[in-house]
């Protein structure tokens, strides 16, 4: 390592500890990231840099491009890959991290801790017979996706940089290969716990949760395994609410897929609803439907009683009671997260009371919208704006009814219009990486590398609730389009 390259990461603003490495050996492998022939920046998050404490300026100097693709480390590095297991669409696998390597936890100027991961930085102890490797579409998709998600306001793990290897990476064609460099609260899943539980290793499991609750829960009293449960299963209910509420489908809900931080995470075969239906799946892998657009909440609830199962030796000593006591809190999800889907889908219809009605209300108008194929998105954008409180946007009878219907009970509450507008706006957004454009960006960068397209479209999505200047951001897909297919991003 040269002294210039030294000198300026020490000035880039790397600080990095390591709380995850000093948990017991069972959680982790020591890895290092293999060597790539060139590294070039083709993303670089400056936003969530300068928020990290790092310097842009200094990070986009052509010295610093092999900081992300792990051809040199950033000072204080301790790589390692993370151990974990997951019920992968219902079967138990043991997993852990087979193509990411976890650099160490940057210490912001603000206090705060994170994760700062490579993706694709090549093999691991922990990656079976895969490659390591991630290509580069996968990757600018997942900047893309998760960024657009974070200025929806949703909890997310982050992407502060995509860089290519100047290698091939081989899936059913020759890909570009990438590195993405991912930031997350951590990346602690429930099939973290899976893994502990698996292996019986008490002391082991309650580090876990020691580490995880101080780093992600640390009002909750020491020893309250039952409130961190709670607090976690609380963390999930109203992420998945949210979710639903952009129309997002994850794609993928295994546990391993489920970070305790109660972050969206793994950004593989995600997408957004374009015509609202509550059977959307757009993964090509789900073919049951598990992790359909509706199934999300039942899926979380799920996941956590993987969660509950993992934790019962911590919650009770009498193994029976604490059964008891998992089965207690997980019967309370349903009505969590009803309550936060309550909240936001009132936002989205600038409802600021609460009438016993108003779930058979808002589940008429998402029933028209279904019946008539109506776009997620731009139905609400079109409801937000003044006209739709003046006249029915759409004419049809049933809609009429409704919006009838919404209009007395707007009337029902003290906010004049221009409160309902506002919270409206403020709980619609305009746009969304939409199926077809997030394709047309990757497709320019991937096979013409050209990435015009694609900073254009990330630009747009991160200003979701602004008016854009044109429609081509809020325009959905051509009427006939193919039916949208998602795959996971390896
Ligand atoms: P994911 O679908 O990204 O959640 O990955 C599921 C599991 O497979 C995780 O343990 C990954 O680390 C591992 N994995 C995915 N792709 C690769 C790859 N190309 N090489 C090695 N391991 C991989
Ligand atoms: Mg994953």
């Amino acid at each position: 390592m040269s002294a210039d390259f030294l000198e300026s990461s020490t000035a880039a603003g790397w600080k990095l500890d390591h709380s995850y490495s000093r948990l017991p050996g069972l959680f982790f492998r020591k890895a290092a990231p293999a060597p790539v022939r060139s590294s070039g920046l083709v993303v670089f998050n400056d936003a969530l840099a300068v928020a990290l404490g790092l310097d842009p300026e200094a990070l986009r100097q052509p010295d610093q491009a092999a900081l992300f693709t792990g051809n040199l480390l950033p000072p204080g590095a301790n790589p390692i890959a993370q151990a974990y297991a997951g019920h992968q669409f219902g079967h138990f696998t043991t997993l852990g991290d087979g193509r990411a390597i976890l650099l160490g936890e940057q210490i912001t100027p603000a206090g705060g801790r994170f994760d700062i991961q490579l993706k694709g930085s090549g093999r691991t102890a922990f990656s079976r017979g895969g490659d390591g490797l991630a290509a580069l579409g996968p990757m600018l998709r997942e900047n893309l996706i998760s960024e657009a998600m974070h200025a929806l306001g949703i909890p997310t793990t982050r992407s502060l940089a995509v860089a290519t290897t100047g290698q091939s990476v081989f899936r059913s064609e020759e890909l570009p290969g990438a590195v993405l460099t991912r930031v997350a609260a951590s990346h602690i899943r429930v099939g973290t716990f899976q893994w502990a539980a698996a292996h019986e290793d008490h002391d082991a499991l309650l580090a876990l949760a020691d580490h995880t609750r101080r780093r992600h829960f640390p009002d909750l009293a020491e020893d309250s395994h039952l409130d961190f449960f709670h607090a976690a299963m609380e963390r999930q209910a109203a992420l998945v609410a949210k979710w639903l509420q952009v129309g997002f489908i994850h794609g993928v809900m295994n546990t391993d897929n489920m970070a305790l931080s109660g972050e969206t995470i793994d950004y593989g075969p995600c997408a957004f609803l374009d015509a609202y239906h509550s059977d959307t799946v757009f993964s090509s892998i789900d073919h049951g439907g598990r992790y359909a657009y509706a199934q999300q909440p039942s899926i979380a609830r799920w996941n956590l009683a993987r969660l509950a199962e993992a934790m019962i030796p911590l919650l009770h000593d009498d193994g029976k009671r604490a059964v008891e006591l998992a089965n207690e809190a997980l019967h309370q999800f349903q009505g969590i997260f009803q309550n936060h889907w309550l909240d936001g889908m009132r936002a989205k219809l600038g409802i600021h009371n609460c009438e016993p009605d108003d779930l058979a209300f808002i589940q008429r108008l998402l029933d028209w919208m279904q019946e008539n194929k109506q776009d997620f998105t731009g139905t609400f954008s079109t409801l937000s704006r003044a006209a739709s409180l003046e006249a029915p946007a759409f004419p049809d009878p049933v809609f009429t009814d409704w919006h009838a219907a919404w209009q007395s009970r707007l009337a029902r509450q003290a906010e004049g219009p221009a409160e309902v507008l506002r919270r409206m706006r403020s709980a619609n957004p305009r746009v969304i990486p939409r199926n077809h454009k997030v394709e047309e960006a990757l497709s320019a960068a991937t096979l013409h590398a050209d990435l015009a397209p694609f900073h254009k479209l990330l630009a747009a999505i991160t200003r979701p609730y602004d008016e854009p200047e044109d429609d081509e951001f809020t325009t959905p897909p051509p009427a006939g389009s193919p039916r949208y297919r998602t795959f996971c991003g390896t």
